[in-house]
């Protein structure tokens, strides 16, 4: 990568003061469409490879981001639009093992996931700054918080297992972050985690139209799978190992191409067989859109 380099600015999450050019454009500030009328850099760390877009950390209590991202911020609208996407998660953190356990979700929304895992734990505890969605949470049994350094001191170090999806590209000090929940997970407990993978294969198709979609304004880290493996071995975890996962079929990215926009799952009548391959060369290759991150706190 050429071009010019921020220097003086520390990274947060390896001390770093070097950064290059991973992106310079129009970043998309809402939904679809919405762009900045001006020019962001996201730039790269010299030291841990993590993109970083500086922006104001967004409001993720008031219920604005939910409206801003999900167009509400209610429980039921949450379960619409997000219900969907659980099984995937469940598939990535298996079941075994989870009788009898303590599993904490940070950023847990209206709480999806943990209903789903909650009839084979001991208990199944909610982060969620969201108020209106915290309370959904704790009116299905969940114990709930609004940040993990909130959490009752009952909690330290007993929790097996914790989830963080979609999460860790938002938050202002994502190794700070990791920090608090490594406090509550239990020595030997494992974290999943999962971000947006910068690897995506649309951003080199589509340079223009895909990267002013990708890249935005809510996240400031960037992701591909050396630099999410740094961030969690910096942060004390060990055994770090990372998969790929690609959400969208191919119906979706062929009309990427023809349209220029996300369209959805299922628009066009694919061949499941032709789908199934899309997705599984882009995940061999590490060029799918997602990452799953699962470590262990050593
Ligand atoms: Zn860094």
């Amino acid at each position: 990568m050429t071009g010019p380099l921020m220097k003086g600015v520390v990274c947060k999450i390896c001390g770093f003061a070097e950064h290059d050019i991973l992106y310079r454009g129009p970043i998309r500030v809402g939904r679809f469409g919405q762009l900045s009328a001006e020019s962001h850099t996201v730039w790269r760390c010299g030291g841990c490879w993590a993109g970083y877009l500086p922006a104001p950390e967004a409001d993720y209590v008031s219920g604005e981001y939910r409206i801003l991202v999900d167009g509400s911020d209610t429980a039921e609208d949450f379960y619409r639009l997000h219900d969907g996407e659980q099984a995937e998660k469940l598939r990535l953190l298996g079941t075994g093992g989870l009788r009898g356990s303590v599993v904490m979700d940070v950023g847990c929304g209206a709480g999806s996931f943990l209903d789903l895992v909650k009839g084979l734990c001991r208990l199944t505890i909610g982060i969620e700054p969201t108020a209106s969605l915290r309370q959904a949470v704790v009116a299905k049994g969940h114990v709930a918080f609004p940040y993990c350094s909130d959490v009752a001191a009952e909690w330290e170090g007993r929790v097996d297992v914790a989830a963080l999806f979609s999460v860790i590209e938002h938050v202002d000090d994502p190794r700070g972050l990791l920090k608090d929940i490594r406090r509550l997970l239990r020595p030997g407990g494992r974290l999943l985690l999962s971000t947006p993978n910068r690897r995506d294969w649309l951003l080199d198709v589509l340079p223009d139209d895909y990267a002013s979609f990708f890249y935005r304004l809510v996240h400031t880290w960037y992701f591909d799978a050396d630099a999410l493996r740094r961030l969690v071995e910096l942060a004390g975890f060990a055994q770090a190992s990372v998969v790929y996962s690609h959400r969208f079929d191919l119906s979706n990215a062929v009309l990427w191409l023809r349209e220029k926009r996300p369209t959805g799952l299922g628009k066009l009548d694919v061949p499941d067989s032709a789908d199934s391959i899309f997705r599984a060369t882009l995940e061999a290759s590490g060029r799918a859109d997602y990452l799953y991150c699962s470590c262990i706190n050593g």
